[in-house]
């Protein structure tokens, strides 16, 4: 993108600001934010995005995006993942590392950074935290931090062993970055299929039991006490998680949390019907599972909502569900199915925080760690970054798999009807979806 990035005039939407929310016009010219206030004079040449009836607010943040690029770029691409984030109201995404060959050196991070260029949002990449994610010796983590990677993980496995993770951690420290955990014991999840529990055994599928993503976090909660070092729980799933992380920030530990909207919505009751979609890992969990997560967000257990959006082609989860690799579409989705689980529990707004400041400050991007003009997650005031998700509460949508912008289909929520879509998406200024059609 570098032609100049036009004048923008986002007229009659309630803009989503940190002291609530106020009927104003936005005006972003040169990729900032150039004026808030109603009814604004609509400069000459200007484009004009329509927003009557929408929440306008800062573009989301994804902490967790499998863009398969490199080695999978049958199931995603940076060019094919970008479009769908951009479609779901993201201006940025944090790429994990489980690529082929995974980001776990300079070399990889800096093919990954430079396929991001150009997009219609912003791809950050998180590193591997040991060679290869095979849990055994350390990444360069050192390089890859002076590359601006801020988190790291082995995400697709936890790192099994106490002692490397312990090692990471005291690294990770020194340099100032943060590691970011997949909760999940090998053994105790070996062979499972689904979450370990009524319906698991209705339908004679191996279960993975809770504890398999509990006993982790209690053992890097207790490394994390014992390091002083930062820590990120990746895909929180349980309400046993849920209680851990509650005492482990009640003690004052840097821990820091995020839930899918799948694990919001959804429950193991879905696999019913034995489809791979609803496979994932971790396991679609109980209706009190869903419930705890729901509350946690609310309450600040846990920080922020992220996709885990995990692309794989039909060809390979057309399969029996045992054998069916593990992983959903999250990125086109994520705000309405976030904003509907959480009824009751927490308003749109604060809802759309979860999305924004939230993630932005754990990835690193946010005002506190960039200048207000590329800072990422808002808030939307004059001077800030022209990202600016436009989504119409109203809007009601059937998910079509067959025209997601993802290379992938699968989809949990396909055939679905949705209310609330994003209409607009602003990066850098630039309308990069209008009308809920990508523009790139
Ligand atoms: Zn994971």
């Amino acid at each position: 993108m570098s032609e100049a990035a036009p004048t923008v005039v986002i007229r009659g939407g309630s803009v989503v600001g940190t002291s609530g929310t106020a009927r104003a016009d936005v005006v972003v010219a040169d990729g900032v934010v150039v004026a808030l206030g109603e009814q604004l004079q609509v400069p000459r040449g200007a484009v004009v995005l329509e927003a009557g009836g929408c929440l306008v607010s800062p573009g989301l943040v994804d902490l967790h995006t499998h863009l398969r690029q490199p080695g999978h770029e049958e199931a995603e691409t940076v060019e094919s993942g970008t479009r769908a984030a951009a479609l779901g109201g993201f201006s940025a995404l944090v790429a994990m590392p489980n690529t082929d060959p995974p980001i776990d050196s300079a070399a990889v991070a800096e093919e990954v950074l430079a396929l991001g260029k150009g997009r219609p949002c912003e791809v950050l990449v998180a590193g591997a935290i040991t060679i290869g994610r095979r849990g055994e010796e350390l990444a360069p983590l050192r390089e890859l931090a002076a590359l601006g990677v801020r988190l790291f993980t082995d995400d697709g496995s936890g790192v099994q062993s106490g002692a490397v993770m312990r090692r990471a951690l005291e690294y990770a420290r020194g340099l100032g970055v943060t590691l970011a955990q997949h909760c999940e014991d090998a053994d105790l999840a070996a062979g499972g299929a689904m979450h370990d529990g009524e319906w698991s055994s209705r339908l004679g599928l191996p279960g993975i039991p809770a504890a398999a993503e509990e006993a982790m976090m209690a053992r890097d909660l207790a490394l994390v006490r014992q390091t002083g070092a930062p820590m990120h729980f990746l895909h929180v799933s349980t309400r046993g998680s849920v209680a851990l992380l509650a005492a482990a920030k009640a003690e004052g530990l840097p821990v820091t949390a995020e839930v899918t909207p799948h694990h919001l919505a959804l429950t193991h009751a879905a696999v019913c019907g034995y489809d791979p979609v609803f496979k994932v890992n971790p396991p679609l969990r109980t209706a009190e599972d869903t419930r705890a997560l729901a509350r946690a967000l609310g309450q600040g257990t846990i920080d922020a909502i992220a996709t885990d959006h995990a692309p794989h082609p039909p060809e390979a989860k057309d399969m029996p569900f045992d054998q069916a690799p593990a992983g959903m579409l999250g990125l086109e989705t994520a705000l309405s199915v976030s904003i509907r689980a959480l009824e009751g529990v927490l308003s749109p707004e604060e809802v759309i925080g979860r999305m924004t400041a939230a993630p932005a400050s754990i990835a690193r991007v946010s005002v506190a760690d960039r200048p207000a003009g590329s800072a990422q997650g808002g808030p939307l005031v004059v001077g800030a970054a022209g990202h600016v998700c436009v989504f119409d509460p109203d809007a009601t949508w059937t998910v079509d798999a067959q025209r997601q912008a993802s290379r992938s289909r699968n989809t949990p929520f396909a055939g679905t009807t949705l209310r609330g879509r994003v209409r607009h998406t602003l990066y850098a200024g630039f309308p990069v979806v209008i009308d809920a059609e990508s523009q790139r």
